[in-house]
Parts: C-alpha cells; sequence; structure tokens
C-alpha cells in the first residue's frame, strides 16, 4: 500500500435493500417529504399506479412519460404537468430513463428524489444527468440530482425481459470495468469495483433464466456497487465510445456497452495492468476480454453493432469522432488501433488477442 495519494467521493445516498422492500416506499419517502409525483415510462405505468398507491395520500400525481435519453421536450412538458402539483418530493421507478427524468426535473427546480430501480444501470447512485435537444446528447454532473434515497427491491426486476437483463447487467459490468483503470480512483472504489464485478459475472449466466430470483438480486447489488463507482470516477475509452456511437448512430443504449465492453477491455488490457489482476480474480478466468465475449455471444446479445442498425461506412466516421475527445485513458487512442476495435464490434468478431 505504498504511495497511497487519492481523494474520494463517495454517494451520500440512503440505500435499502432487499425482496419486498417496495413496501417500504411510503415511510421512505416521508422523510424526504409530503407531497410526492410519481414518474415511470409509458411501459410501467402498472408499477408507477403501484407506487401512487404505496404512497397514499403523500401522493400528488403520476408522469408516465419518461423517454430513453431524457428529451428535453419531455422534460419540459413534465415540469408544465406539475407545476400546480406542489410537490416537494420525486418518486421515480423505473430504470436510467425514467430516474434520468428526475434529473432533469430536478435541474429545473430542486426536489429530493427517491429512486426505486428496476434495471441494473446504476443512474440512481450517481450524480450524472444527460440531456437530449435537436439529436444531440448532453452530460454533466451535479450533486443536487443524484437520489438521496434509493430502494433495491429485486422483485421488482422479475418483468425484465431476459434479453434487457442481460444487456443490462454488461453496462452495469462495464461501470465496474472502467472504475478499475479510473486515474482518479480511490482504495475504496476499487473494492467495490472488483466485488460488483464479480457480483456481475457470477449472476449473468443465470439473468436469461425468469426463475432465477437469486440471480436478479446479486446482479442488483453489482449493480448499486457499479452505480456507486460510476458515480465517484470519470469513465475511459469504453463509455466515450458507446456515446458518440449511440448518438451518431441512434443505437441503443444497454446493447451498444454490451457489444463493446470485451473490444475496449481488449485495447486497454496491457496498460491496465493492476485493473486486470483484480478483473481476472473476479472472473475466475485469464483471458477476461474473451471470457466477456463468450459469455455475451451465449447469452444471446446482438452479434455486433452492425446488427443493431450501425452502417459499415460509419466506422471511419466513429474513428474520427473518437480520435476527437480527449480524456485521461490507460492507452493511448490510436486510429488504427481503434478502427480494429470499432470494425470488430461491428462484425460481432471476438476481441483482439
Ligand atoms: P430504460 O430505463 O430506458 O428502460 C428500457 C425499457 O425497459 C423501458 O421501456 C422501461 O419501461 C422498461 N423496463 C425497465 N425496467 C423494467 C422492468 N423491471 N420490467 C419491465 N420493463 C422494464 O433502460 P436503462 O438501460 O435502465 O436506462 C438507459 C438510460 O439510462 C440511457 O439513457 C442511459 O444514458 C441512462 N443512464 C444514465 C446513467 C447516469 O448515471 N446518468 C447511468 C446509466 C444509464
Amino acid at each position: 500500500m505504498d504511495g497511497l495519494d487519492f481523494v474520494h467521493v463517495g454517494a451520500p445516498a440512503r440505500v435499502v435493500f432487499g425482496h419486498g422492500r417496495i413496501s417500504e416506499t411510503a415511510a421512505e419517502a416521508g422523510r424526504l417529504g409530503s407531497r410526492a409525483v410519481v414518474l415511470c415510462t409509458p411501459e410501467q405505468r402498472d408499477l408507477g399506479e403501484r407506487v401512487l398507491g404505496l404512497l397514499g395520500p403523500a401522493a400528488v400525481g403520476l408522469i408516465d412519460r419518461a423517454r430513453m435519453h431524457v428529451p428535453v421536450d419531455v422534460v419540459d412538458a413534465a415540469e408544465a404537468e406539475i407545476a400546480g402539483w406542489d410537490a416537494d418530493l420525486i418518486v421515480a421507478a423505473g430504470g436510467g430513463s425514467t430516474i434520468g427524468l428526475a434529473k432533469g426535473l430536478t435541474l429545473r427546480q430542486v426536489r429530493p428524489t427517491l429512486a426505486i430501480p428496476t434495471t441494473f444501470a446504476g443512474s440512481e447512485m450517481t450524480p450524472i444527468w444527460g440531456l437530449t435537444e435537436g439529436g444531440l446528447k448532453r452530460t454533466g454532473r451535479d450533486p443536487a440530482v443524484a437520489p438521496r434515497t434509493v430502494i433495491y427491491d429485486p422483485a421488482l426486476l422479475a418483468t425484465l425481459p431476459p434479453q434487457v437483463a442481460v444487456t443490462s447487467a454488461l453496462n452495469a459490468l462495464a461501470h465496474c470495468v472502467e472504475a478499475l483503470y479510473a486515474d482518479d480512483r480511490s482504495p475504496i472504489v476499487e473494492l467495490m469495483a472488483e466485488e460488483g464485478a464479480r457480483a456481475l459475472m457470477e449472476a449473468l449466466p443465470r439473468l436469461g433464466h425468469t426463475t432465477q430470483a437469486g440471480a436478479r438480486a446479486t446482479a442488483l447489488y453489482g449493480a448499486w456497487l457499479a452505480g456507486s463507482v460510476l458515480g465517484s470516477v470519470s469513465m475511459g475509452l469504453h463509455h466515450k465510445l458507446c456515446h458518440t456511437l449511440g448518438g451518431t448512430f441512434d443505437l441503443p443504449h444497454a446493447p451498444t456497452h454490451a457489444i463493446i465492453l470485451p473490444h475496449a477491455l481488449a485495447y486497454n488490457a496491457k496498460a491496465a495492468t493492476s485493473a486486470m489482476i483484480r478483473l481476472r480474480r473476479a472472473a475466475g478466468a485469464e483471458d477476461v476480454p474473451g471470457h466477456l465475449w463468450r459469455m455475451g455471444q451465449a447469452l444471446g446479445i446482438p452479434p455486433g453493432l452492425g446488427a443493431l442498425g450501425m452502417p459499415e461506412a460509419g466506422i471511419a466516421r466513429a474513428v474520427e469522432l473518437a480520435m476527437r475527445d480527449r480524456y485521461p485513458n490507460p492507452r493511448p487512442l490510436e486510429a488504427a488501433a481503434l478502427e480494429a476495435l470499432i470494425g470488430s464490434a461491428w462484425a460481432g468478431d471476438p476481441p483482439a488477442a
């Protein structure tokens, strides 16, 4: 432990974890406010209504229009709708899109948020917001948008379609992987990221089965750790590339992460020695990029970016855009190697050895 030298910023959230603990929504909400607006997606309106019922008289209304990537007009419409409700608390029940809407609203007017996540994306543990306008997604960090309380109830993930569960868990795993080589990581981030990676990789092979309640709980525990480290450190090549590819070619968030992860890790592996030691231990495998790629294939993730709708001609454009970004990454950005990385990910080939 010689040469320890770090800054650590941890998430101050209160975390309530356990099967069935959504039943504690009213008590947890009562610690934060007395007039709650509930947010959900149109697809999860049933959950929104359930939360409304659990809140009882503390609920002032439901907005069921959360959408992927938080379009600004959705935030505008929600803000206009709740203007007269005198709400002093937001309860966001859903995945990253619903929690993203809560963050968008909080940027306009600060109210505490109680998050009830239903995917493994991890947004509930971060101060990171994202807003999309005119086809461009802006992101930033603001401690005010981080939920104050999070209820993790693994039972809520039983309805997550297996394919969504798998790609969402791989998205969470990517947070742990990049935290392990972030240049602003701390010893506690390394502990959380390794344990998160271990839990997610243990659960992933069983997530495709609807009966595996234990796997969902283990993965949700991993997702909590993954979201915690995502909120504490800056991300590298993997996240920047997914952001660029998703925004430029309108690719779905979690499947893009699932496809890119083995390739981005292979790119950085030789320059990230201590991260690889922890990841090998977490995976119980020597060749971690290969292990992740084979696991993804066995779990039926989309084979490559081409299958997600990215045109092959877009590879050169993606490299050009990726080379414009400047951020800390274990291995410097090299155009030819990035072209090989994106080309393999496009075709669905295994990662470079
Ligand atoms: P999502 O919230 O967009 O959900 C995808 C779909 O699955 C939606 O239709 C949703 O209603 C449905 N769904 C969610 N949970 C379900 C469940 N348990 N059962 C049935 N259906 C369910 O997906 P996501 O991957 O959680 O979030 C992606 C978004 O979150 C992206 O916009 C991404 O940028 C953002 N994100 C932000 C952060 C951050 O820190 N700010 C972190 C991770 C992801």
